[in-house]
């Protein structure tokens, strides 16, 4: 199995090859992962670290906006970047491949160009995220949609399913969504949007669209979709099987899309027993993987961020969206530089934040409001437009 180990060549994105300097051992960084959370750490930390991302694409995407991408392919253009312009500027090691197993200094990785190989780290940030149930649609996983991990790919089977979505409108066929939650409701306004005369059926058990947002959201969305002709079956037990979805629903013939469930892949961590029975990997507040005792795995040297957690100590649960997954690279960066500079530190970030005599809130969701108060303040200073704004909505009296 070949290794890529400190004293080997690195590929410079400026196109040449440099020697890696033997100084720099000690700060071998691999990032797992190049969603949303895995391409902060890079962009935050590329000039301190020695980098390596494994990363199975070849793109990236900007999940957010991929359901108009589905149904209009000139803006899908504009969701979609080849991997190397996002990295472009970056000294970054890019491996295009999975990390199939994870040990505490090394990574097994599994290449479609180099095979199986061992990568070797001082610190790893794990940002695998999540996969939808049913759909790799939605979003490429890396799991095992091999169609869609290249960019020609990708568009070719969006294109697949937007073809689709054409031809059962001008056959007048049905389009059943199973799922009313984020995805399913706006599927299924995009695709009303675009597709106007298909005839489209909005299914989940729940009483009601949008079930995790506030009533309002909830009432102006269904009023929305009715208004739209969107067929709503809620509140009904509904069968995962085609067949019998369709028949609990009295539908003879659709296309069903499955809309609902959110899995978690990082298995390939089970070695360091932080991977919870979900398949997501525990973490404490500085985001280091902890095991199920809650000390820090491999010496607190290897961090996880994004859908891919379970944060552990902190008073709310953190929903999977990219918010938090930036707010998590904050303080996965702030920690990194500081293992950088004292590698024996274990007194990782912490911090309390108190208003009007009471302890708002702690640790690192404390250090990340210090944080946000620093940088706009500074802003205020240099008088530029976000640091003033901020500030001039916050009452002084
Ligand atoms: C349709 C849809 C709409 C959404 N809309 C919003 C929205 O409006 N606002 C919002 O905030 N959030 C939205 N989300 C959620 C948001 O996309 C996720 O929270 C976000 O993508 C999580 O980022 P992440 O980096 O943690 O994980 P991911 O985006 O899942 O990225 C993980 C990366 O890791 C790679 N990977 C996986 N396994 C391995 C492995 N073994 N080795 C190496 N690499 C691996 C994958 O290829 C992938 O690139 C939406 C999601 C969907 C599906």
């Amino acid at each position: 199995m070949p290794a890529v180990r400190s004293h080997c060549r690195v590929f410079n994105p400026l196109g040449w090859w440099q020697e890696e300097d033997p100084e720099k051992a000690g700060r071998r960084l691999l990032v797992i992962g190049c969603g949303p959370s895995g391409i902060q750490i890079l962009r935050q930390l590329w000039k301190d670290f020695e980098v390596t991302l494994v990363e199975p694409k070849d793109y990236y995407e900007f999940t957010p906006g991929i359901l108009r991408g589905l149904c209009h392919p000139q803006h899908l253009e504009t969701l979609l970047l080849p991997l190397e312009d996002a990295l472009a500027g970056m000294r970054v090691n890019h491996i295009k491949g999975r990390v199939v197993r994870l040990s505490e200094r090394s990574a097994q990785v599994d290449s479609p160009v180099h095979g199986l190989m061992a990568v070797d780290f001082d610190y790893a940030v794990v940002a695998v995220g999540s996969q939808y149930a049913g759909n790799s649609l939605w979003k490429v996983s890396g799991a095992a949609e091999a169609d869609e991990l290249s960019l020609i790919g990708r568009r070719k089977s969006l294109e697949a399913m937007r073809q689709n979505l054409e031809d059962l409108e001008k056959e007048q066929k049905t389009l059943v969504l199973l799922g009313a939650g984020l995805v399913g409701v706006e599927l299924a306004a995009e695709v009303k949007h675009y597709f106007p005369t298909l005839r489209v059926v909005l299914a989940d058990r729940s009483q009601t669209v949008l079930p995790v947002l506030p009533k309002d959201a909830q009432d102006y969305a269904q009023t929305w979709l009715k208004e739209h002709g969107v067929d709503l079956r809620l509140g009904c037990e509904l069968p995962r099987d085609e067949t019998a979805l369709l028949k609990a629903l009295e539908i003879d013939e659709a296309k069903v899309l499955l809309c609902a469930g959110l899995g978690f892949h990082a298995g390939m961590a089970a070695t360091l027993e932080c991977v919870d029975a979900s398949g997501q990997i525990t973490t404490n507040r500085f985001m280091q993987c902890i095991d199920s005792k809650g000390h820090p795995s491999a010496d607190g040297r290897i961090f996880a961020l994004g859908d891919c957690v379970n944060v552990r100590g902190t008073e709310m649960r953190f929903t999977k969206d990219i918010y938090p997954a930036e707010a998590m690279a904050n303080v996965v960066v702030s920690n990194l530089r500081r293992l950088r500079n004292d590698p024996g530190s274990a007194n990782l970030e912490d911090c309390i934040f108190v208003r009007n005599g009471g302890v708002v809130t702690t640790g690192w969701i404390a250090v990340q409001m210090k944080h946000q108060v620093e940088v706009t303040k500074m802003g205020e200073m240099r008088q530029e437009m976000w640091g003033s704004f901020v500030w001039s909505l916050v009452p002084h009296w």
